[in-house]
């Protein structure tokens, strides 16, 4: 409620009452109780009555009816202290498990699915449940043949909970995760660190229409007009099945598309026609290599300076680059070793997309190469403003003091970088010193 004139309303219960007469559908199970044994029966109540409602609850909200007493008891930071949720148990049955199958997002990501016996789990069939990663099927030990239960709550995907193990019969069959994607046959993969396996194939479809939707995007090859509805019906007519197809489309294909037009398809051609001459920095964010966001683009492009080159590098000539990590590495690296990205990489040249090459910039900036170390206050500039100057006139800043390092700038109160840099005979700079540097 926001202004209300000529009408006091002192509390919640009142003010729902208020918006229906002005026309506002209200729940129909709205209550209000006068006590906690109140509230437990209604609780009670709609527990047993929930699979009869036309939508799905996980719980009721118990909510203080007094706006003066709301007040009173105020709110934390991301919840009210005067309302509060009771949740329902998740609704459970038992099942057996026909098999494991592994499904494929839109990400890449590989998800174990469990084929059940079909079940009725509060009002509503289950055939399928959840098994999250290979890590949760070998936690909960399930396995084809396996009886076990599921539950789920409120519209959540249903999952597999536990294996009854006295159902056991010795004739299950342990799942493992498969080394090549279930829908096109690339290598899968676990990145360090990560629960979750996944494809690394670009032109695998269950990805493709994600990679699409990147590859287009404002930033990579920036197609106007080309929304993601458009790109879904583009696959699924099987008028494209990659990001090089885009350049093949003719008119006839795009006329093919629902509610579509003249000027509509020659503006979608023209917008796919426009994009053939992409910055390299575009070009690699838009191949949508896993790891590697506008800002990583931007720093291959100026290191290795044409996609030829990057293609070639190991990982650990891409770990040499500041700012690449061993994880980034090996992602690049194995983008380029994957026959399926080499095709795409080659239809795009095809299909008339440049491949630019920066040219060497010389750019000779005052601190370009140079590195530094901050310690202690400085009095007009913060570390992270000290820092940014630095980096945009071409240095860099480490956090601890080498033989390598530069300059170390010694602000008020300097900690043991600066005994070290003493110690190093390294450079120091103090506030004045630094700020004649840099221009300031
Ligand atoms: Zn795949």
């Amino acid at each position: 409620m926001g202004r209300v004139e000529g009408r006091g309303l002192s509390n919640h219960w009142d003010t729902i009452q208020y918006l229906e007469t002005l026309g506002f559908k209200i729940s129909q199970y709205v209550e209000l109780c006068h006590d906690v044994e109140q509230v437990k029966a209604y609780y009670h109540r709609l527990l047993e009555t929930r699979n009869d409602l036309p939508y799905d609850i996980d719980g009721i909200v118990i909510k203080l009816n007094e706006f003066e007493l709301q007040e009173r008891l105020g709110e934390l930071s991301r919840s009210p202290r005067w309302a509060v949720a009771w949740k329902f148990p998740p609704q459970q049955e038992t099942t057996r498990v026909e098999d494991i199958l592994v499904s494929v997002g839109r990400t890449g990501a590989l998800t174990p699915v469990a084929i059940l016996e079909p079940v009725r789990v509060g009002g509503v069939e289950v055939s399928r449940a959840t098994l999250h990663n290979e890590d949760e099927v070998k936690k909960k030990d399930v396995r084809t043949g396996d009886t076990v239960t599921i539950q789920r709550a409120g519209d959540v995907i249903p999952e597999v909970v536990n294996v009854i193990l006295s159902k056991r019969t010795g004739r299950e069959k342990k799942f493992t995760m498969p080394g090549k994607c279930p829908v096109c046959g690339s290598k899968v993969e676990r990145p360090e660190g990560e629960a979750i396996h996944r494809c690394t194939g670009i032109a695998c479809p269950a990805q493709i229409k994600e990679n699409l939707a990147h590859f287009v995007s404002r930033g990579a090859m920036d197609m106007d007009g080309l929304g993601f509805k458009f790109l879904e019906q583009m696959v699924d007519k099987k008028l494209i099945s990659d990001q090089a197809d885009l350049f093949f489309l003719e008119k006839e294909d795009v006329m093919k598309m629902d509610r579509m037009g003249d000027k509509l398809a020659e503006n979608l051609l023209n917008a796919i026609d426009k994009s053939r001459s992409p910055s390299l920095t575009n070009l690699i964010f838009a191949l949508g290599i896993r790891n590697v966001g506008y800002h990583l683009a931007d720093v291959l492009a100026k290191n290795f300076r044409s996609i030829d080159n990057l293609a070639k590098q190991s990982i650990d000539d891409l770990t040499e680059v500041h700012e690449i990590g061993p994880i980034v590495a090996e992602s690049i690296y194995n983008f380029f070793h994957n026959p399926k990205n080499l095709k795409v990489l080659e239809k795009l040249k095809k299909g008339g997309v440049k491949f630019p090459k920066e040219k060497v910039v010389a750019k000779k900036t005052p601190l370009s190469g140079k590195t530094f170390v901050l310690t202690g206050g400085l009095e007009s500039l913060t570390r992270d403003q000290a820092r940014k100057m630095i980096e945009d006139l071409g240095g860099r800043v480490s956090s601890s003091v080498s033989k390598k390092t530069d300059f170390v700038v010694v602000g008020a109160d300097p900690g043991s970088k600066y005994d070290k840099a003493l110690q190093l005979k390294v450079k120091t700079l103090d506030e004045e010193e630094f700020k004649k540097l840099i221009g300031k």
